[in-house]
């Protein structure tokens, strides 16, 4: 007998093109979808109760640095750059690879906890190789779906263990045989870039082209940091004909028109993050601006030092901050707006659909279709804040919150019923305080998140 699982009676959010929502059992059978419809038996199978919720597909993050759980909110009155020197310079130093473990584990159980089920991981703290495999075996343990972006950038230690940018690629062909050869698992990998900036172009030209070598996708930051004058990595990789459909561009705030066309036609994606984005001086988020072009919006938590993992506050500040851009320009002719630009569904398309296609995965996930892999969520219609669900759509990306999801499923793997994720509380505290107590035991004895005087910054 198949594994069989039976969401009953929801309503369902298939995400397929132009599909309405409407009340329908979902069926997975040996961790894919079997089918949708309604009044489909059980025949033994294990069966979730989702009356009164909305099924939908599990959300995907597309730019999270997911080692960062232990700092979380330590930035909320910072800019980047005291992100910067506290978190990238400071803290980065102090993780041991269990650190790693803890935070990638305990991270990932935070996103799946609210119904996002697969991340695109930004790894920018690998230290040594064995940082890479702590944070790799946490993502698995979790059972989330992840991208793991392997950080070819440099992190300030004093004594490093990668001293070239040779060894760190040496590192990478090693971890793509033995660890990630395939593209067709959980857990498969990518290459985040160092920044331009810290790193210059000649060095990450390089990394794109390993990167390519390697055949995974690339995710970079665009624009982080713009002292003393604008860097233009859109630009830079256009002339030297690295533009193309396996690039996941991040913070596209200060990118112009054309160059967003240029990404858009060449096939890449954006990530915004719009709370990061706004907080920390990086200019109105680009999602509004991509689509315009062509493009597809796709979201990001980006930082839990500064801000939840929960993506449901991103989509709604993203789709919001849209509005209010395209209705400010109206009210600067003094005409009142009659059209207040994206709909719902085109976030929330932005959080499912579009994500999956920027990790080169919706041939698998980001829909609820028949084959696919199962990941889905059921996100409860009947609480306080979701009670009546008039339009699902607006239930999802206007009023829903973490707390509201009530079954995540991972390629048909249960991973959070009834409310509750399904890890053991108990080590999820023991893991947090051992490395915890660690990583702010060394940041004191070293002057605290931001040394005192302050290390400047040259930008
Ligand atoms: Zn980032």
């Amino acid at each position: 007998m198949p594994d069989r699982i039976l969401i009953r009676g929801g309503t369902v959010l298939t995400m397929e093109p132009g599909a309405r929502p409407r009340l329908a059992d979902v069926l997975v059978e040996d961790g894919l979808i079997a089918a949708v419809a309604p009044g489909l038996p059980d025949d033994g199978a294990d069966v979730v109760d989702a009356s009164r919720c909305i099924v939908l597909p599990g959300m995907v993050d597309t730019h999270r640095h997911v080692w960062q759980t232990q700092l979380r909110g330590v930035t909320h009155d910072w800019s980047l750059k005291d992100y910067i020197r506290s978190v990238r310079f400071q803290a980065a130093v102090f993780y041991r690879p269990q650190d790693m473990y803890t935070g990638n584990y305990l991270g990932m159980l935070e996103a799946i906890d609210a119904g996002v089920t697969t991340v695109l991981d930004f790894s920018h703290c690998v230290n040594t190789p064995e940082h890479a495999e702590a944070a790799l075996a946490g993502t698995r343990d979790s059972g989330i779906r992840s991208m793991f972006a392997l950080g070819l950038n440099d992190v300030p230690v004093p004594h490093p263990h990668f001293a070239t940018l040779e060894q760190r690629i040496e590192h990478a062909r090693t971890l793509r045989t033995k660890e990630l050869p395939s593209d067709g698992g959980l857990v498969t990998m990518g290459i985040s870039l160092s920044d331009v900036l810290v790193a210059g172009i000649e060095r990450v030209t390089q990394e794109v082209a390993v990167s390519r070598e390697l055949g995974v996708r690339i995710t970079l930051h665009a624009n982080a940091v713009m002292f003393p004058q604008p860097v233009s990595e859109v630009a830079f990789l256009d002339e030297a004909g690295l533009l193309g459909p396996d690039l996941v561009w991040v913070h596209m705030n200060q990118t112009t028109d054309e160059e967003l066309r240029r990404v858009a036609d060449t096939g890449g994606a954006v990530s915004t993050t719009p709370e990061t984005e706004m907080q920390m001086g990086m200019g109105h988020p680009a999602h509004g601006r991509f689509m315009a072009v062509g493009g597809r919006c796709t979201f990001g938590c980006d930082v839990i030092s500064n801000n939840s993992g929960d993506l449901f506050p991103q989509v709604r500040l993203a789709l919001q901050t849209e509005r209010m851009l395209r209705n400010d320009a109206e009210l600067a002719r003094r005409h009142g707006p009659d059209d207040i630009g994206p709909s719902t569904l085109s976030h929330l398309e932005g959080a499912t659909v579009n994500g999956a296609e920027a990790l080169g995965l919706s041939s698998r996930i980001g829909t609820l279709t028949p084959g696919k892999e199962a990941d889905l969520i059921v996100v409860r219609g009947d609480a306080p804040n979701t009670l009546p669900v008039n339009d699902p759509v607006a239930a999802i990306v206007l009023h829903a919150h973490a707390g509201n999801v009530d079954t995540v499923m991972v390629a048909g793997r249960i991973l959070k019923r009834d409310g509750r994720l399904l890890a053991d509380p108990a080590r999820r505290l023991a893991l947090m305080d051992e490395s915890h107590g660690h990583l702010f035991d060394a940041i004191e004895a070293h002057g605290g998140l931001i040394p005192q005087p302050p290390a400047p910054l040259p930008w």
